[in-house]
């Protein structure tokens, strides 16, 4: 009899060496843990969660923060529609990511097999690719495809499913094992804009009195952090970050005009996008929001995405390290048609709102019940400015936070993102932390609806040596919460608002439980000391449990969502 020289699970642990993956992120089970040990055995790092869901979410933020597809592993069936989650969130924020799941044996299809779903049709309409392998021979093939397919041109998702009789098969043939090996997939090819294209959005650029350069994630996912710096500094132009823009030119830089956005949008004459869709979170380009005669020029690596919503876009097709360095030379100077009172205008508008934040920040005494604007300004004061990876999500927590601290490094700060996913932010400070590793504290500022998604990763984090330090803002609820009377008399009278949590529910205690440490504040003075404590626990999970004011904002505004006030029914 020949020998056994692997298994199906060795040889896929093998091809996510090839793949250069140092870590995969997800939850074993049959037929999977033998994939995980392999992984192991072969130098990867497994972090074991206690959902699919945030194991791929980890996966989504590890595949944006280091550019290369992040990975997740999962059982079949159930585990694999808890990780669709994570597929959406990637497609969406177009983030490389690769789910690997076990599936039942391939002659046990469409038998009422363990766990069985069709996963290649589950996952495509999430995934650029999705595939089940036709034998075992052809697994690394699969997986390099998925691999260069979730990385080239706009990133997203890919799927391999893996039948549970290939991850048991023994491999006798060390030749055959060593000849289907595929190598890495390099790095995605790049391309500059065509040179029509970049003469009319020159053109536009010069002419301009009042050029606004928005800067999205997709800028902080190309690294082109340098070159868009070289540009601001050349052009002299005001930008303005998106939620997860900030940081690729720091938020102190005195161009940035995010403190005067509402101004910003509605005076641009012409706007340079780097990066950045033009969906609701840009209100789509259109008026009131934004000037009426508003020109876009717009930086993308993905044809379909120019000119949505904006068919008088100038399209710039190809990457924007290449591209917003042939903007840069193209133009010799400094925008010489800008309109000083523009920019002195928006400046002066980034003044009072920043002063206004902070006279919101300092109002009250130190033993008051603390607010969103004064517990931020207590957190603020204490982190470092820099080697802090801030996530952020909940409603209010996240959009009221953004104003609050500033990134000065790029891919510094993840929040909801384009799909406004609450829930993501534990998975995301577990693939943060386990990215940046030591150099970085990830601080994770959420609001206690969403950090109720996902709270058992904190055993998560614990149990892989994650030093998280989470802060969760407290106010019984969603959107906002009850004060204790009001709440017991609405539970005794069957009348409690769909928007309420439980009044002060022990966040802090579910760290401790988890082998974290936990603190409990409600004013400023234990908050100052909560953090610094927690900053000093540098090995250590960290929950600060803030209670603030229920009431908080109380009047729910969905008007700066809808299109246009006119195209509403
Ligand atoms: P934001 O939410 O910050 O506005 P979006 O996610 O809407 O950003 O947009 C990011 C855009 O960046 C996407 O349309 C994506 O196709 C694009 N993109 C990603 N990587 C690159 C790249 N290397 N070059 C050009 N465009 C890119
Ligand atoms: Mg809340």
């Amino acid at each position: 009899m020949s020998q056994v020289i692997a298994s199906g699970a060795d040889l896929i642990a093998q091809t996510l060496k090839n793949q250069g993956v140092t870590v995969v992120f997800g939850i074993v089970g049959i037929p999977v843990v033998e994939v995980a040990e392999a992984c192991v055995n072969a130098g990867i790092r497994f972090i074991g969660f206690r959902n699919e869901q945030s194991a791929a979410y980890a996966a989504s933020v590890y595949g944006y923060l280091s550019g290369r597809p992040g990975v997740c592993l999962s059982v079949g069936g159930p585990g694999v529609v808890h990780a669709l989650a994570g597929l959406l969130n990637s497609k969406i924020n177009c983030w490389p990511i690769v789910l690997l799941s076990g599936s039942c044996e391939t002659d046990q299809t469409d038998m009422g097999a363990f766990q069985e779903l069709d996963q290649v049709e589950a996952c495509r309409q999430y995934c650029k690719y999705s595939a089940r392998p036709a034998s075992l021979e052809q697994l690394p093939f699969v997986i390099e495809k998925a691999f260069r397919t979730a990385l080239y041109g706009r990133p997203g998702a890919a799927y391999v499913d893996l039948p549970a009789d290939y991850i048991q098969y023994a491999i006798t043939n060390k030749k055959v094992f060593d000849a289907i090996q595929v190598s890495r997939v390099p790095n995605a090819p790049k391309s500059m804009a065509d040179q029509t294209n970049l003469n009319e959005a020159i053109s536009l650029l010069k002419n301009a009195k009042s050029p606004l350069v928005v800067i999205g994630k997709g800028a902080a996912y190309a690294r082109a952090e340098h070159e868009v710096k070289e540009l601001i500094e050349k052009t002299k132009a005001p930008f303005l970050p998106t939620p997860m823009g900030k940081g690729v030119i720091s938020d102190s830089h005195p161009l940035c005009v995010s403190a005067a956005r509402s101004k910003a949008l509605k005076e641009a004459d012409v706007v340079l996008l780097i990066g950045a869709r033009l969906n609701w979170i840009l209100h789509y380009g259109h008026s009131p929001r934004w000037n009426s005669n508003v020109r876009f020029i717009q930086i993308d690596i993905s044809p379909e995405e120019l000119r949505n919503n904006r068919q008088d876009t100038v399209p710039l097709l190809g990457d924007i390290q290449l591209i917003v360095s042939q903007i840069t030379q193209a133009l010799d100077s400094k925008l010489t048609n800008m309109n000083p009172a523009y920019v002195s205008g928006l400046v002066d508008k980034v003044k009072q709102n920043v002063e206004k934040t902070k006279i919101a920040g300092s109002k009250g005494s130190d033993s008051a019940i603390l607010n969103y604007a004064t517990a931020f300004t207590v957190i603020k004061r204490i982190l470092p400015e820099n080697g802090v990876v801030y996530v952020s999500e909940g409603a209010n927590t996240m959009d009221i936070g953004r104003s609050y601290f500033d990134v000065n490094e790029p891919r510094h700060r993840l929040d909801a993102g384009t799909g406004a996913t609450m829930g993501v932010g534990m998975g995301y400070a577990i693939g943060a932390q386990s990215y940046y590793g030591d150099a970085k504290r990830v601080v994770s500022i959420v609001g206690d609806s969403a950090f109720g998604f996902s709270a058992m990763e904190l055993e998560t984090a614990v149990r892989s040596g994650l030093p998280l330090l989470i802060i969760v803002i407290n106010n019984n609820g969603i959107y906002h919460g009850l004060e204790d009377e009001e709440y017991h008399a609405a539970l005794k009278d069957g009348t409690l608002p769909t928007t309420s949590l439980s009044v002060e529910t022990r966040y802090d205690l579910i760290s401790e439980a988890c082998g974290g440490k936990g603190w409990f504040v409600k004013n400023r003075i234990e908050l100052a000391k909560a953090v610094k404590e927690a900053l000093a626990a540098k090995d250590e999970t960290c929950v600060i449990n803030v209670m603030i004011a229920p009431g908080g904002r109380t009047k729910l505004d969905f008007g700066w969502m809808q299109k246009t006030e006119k195209a509403r029914l």
